[in-house]
């Protein structure tokens, strides 16, 4: 059965779904799901990110961890983790860049947060010699000062979306129609998720919610809070978004998230602000919102992009300096994406981000 089938059986049973109820069973459903059966990065699959286009931002990354460790005073064991690894390659750059710091990789204990067995297994390959750990929930995350990155995890979480009508939202809902799966709309509804909301928008507005998320970054922001560390959130997204931000790539192009479901990936821009909310929540401090672009060029990938060219020449200095280019130009993914820092309140924030 095709995860197609599988979807129009559903829904013409049980009624239309929502966008999370849809996102879920396309990225997560455990035969048919994207994320579960394939590894969907690089130049063979469907989208590349920061860590696979240049070694240089995992290195800048590792140090701007090992300095943020060396400001709460080295503590002598504590736990290096990430969410959403992809192929391990981001890990091993912060592991690679970080081995001359004098005492990090002793106290670090590399534990990870991955959904996909496929992905599992390259991270357990590339990182073997660490002896990296995998936890099934966030949860399980032992009570250690926390040094964690995010790169493009959030943005694969599930969300809904929500038209305003007057006072009342109707929530974005998939149906199936004519044999094809297609968006419709839910009853009149309140949503008290989305009280904030009603001052920014008027009729017909879209806004999304994503509660996946509030849970996860929860217990981050209270690890960092009580037991020390820092965490790094890479993602495309706002301080708040507006309107429809549900997208699909596939062969490294947009298509229609409705058709394909299950051999797409399927991701919406972050909304920066419920991150921080629910940090403030859970007493963690957190800092400006801060571009990609303008976070690599403080921690000095400029110059690390002149070191590692002085060995090159040809098509590879070529590549070097379009890698630079795109992972800082504003144009490229310098502006879109953007740095969300968590730290205890009484610690400086991580290098490169400002409270
Ligand atoms: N951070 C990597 C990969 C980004 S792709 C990089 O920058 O290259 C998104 C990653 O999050 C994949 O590893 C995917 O399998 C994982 N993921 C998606 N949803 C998840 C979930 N609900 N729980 C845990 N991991 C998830």
């Amino acid at each position: 059965m095709s995860l197609l089938d599988h979807l129009t059986t559903r829904i013409l049973q049980d009624g239309p779904i929502s966008v999370a109820a849809y996102m879920t069973e396309c990225l997560l459903h455990p035969t048919l799901g994207y994320y579960t059966t394939r590894d969907p990065l690089g130049p063979q699959g469907d989208f590349t990110t920061s860590p696979e286009i240049s070694q240089m931002f995992g290195e800048v990354i590792g140090l701007c961890l090992a300095q943020s460790w060396m400001d709460q005073g080295q503590p002598s064991r504590f736990i290096l983790g990430e969410l959403g690894p992809g192929r391990g390659t981001l890990m091993a750059d912060i592991l690679h860049a970080t081995r001359r710091v004098p005492g990090f990789h002793q106290a670090a204990k590399v534990v990870l947060l991955e959904v996909s067995p496929e992905l599992k297994k390259k991270q357990a390959e590339t990182l073997r010699e660490y002896a990296p750990e995998w936890v099934g929930n966030i949860a399980e995350f032992p009570d250690l000062p926390l040094y964690l990155v995010a790169n493009e995890f959030f943005d694969a979480l599930p969300i809904r979306q929500f038209l305003r009508d007057g006072d009342s939202w109707r929530e974005r809902l998939v149906g199936v129609s004519a044999g094809s799966l297609t968006f419709g709309l839910g009853p009149r509804t309140e949503q008290s998720g989305l009280k904030h909301r009603m001052d920014d928008t008027t009729d017909a507005d879209l806004v999304e919610l994503c509660s996946a998320a509030t849970p996860i970054l929860t217990t981050v922001a209270q690890k960092i809070a009580t037991c020390g560390g820092s965490a790094l959130i890479v993602d495309y997204g706002d301080w708040r978004s507006l309107g429809d931000t549900l997208q699909a790539m596939q062969n490294h192009k947009h298509s229609d998230p409705l058709e394909n479901p299950g051999q797409a990936d399927l991701t919406s821009h972050v909304d920066f602000e419920a991150l921080a909310g629910a940090a403030r929540a859970a007493g963690c401090a957190y800092t400006r919102l801060t571009p990609q672009g303008v976070f690599l060029e403080r921690l000095g990938i400029t110059a690390r992009a002149q070191t590692l060219a002085n060995s090159l020449e040809g098509s590879e200095l070529e590549g070097l300096i379009a890698a630079h280019r795109r992972l800082t130009h504003p144009e490229e993914m310098g502006n879109l994406f953007k740095v969300l820092g968590l730290y205890p309140a009484q610690s400086a924030p991580p290098p490169g981000l400002d409270s």
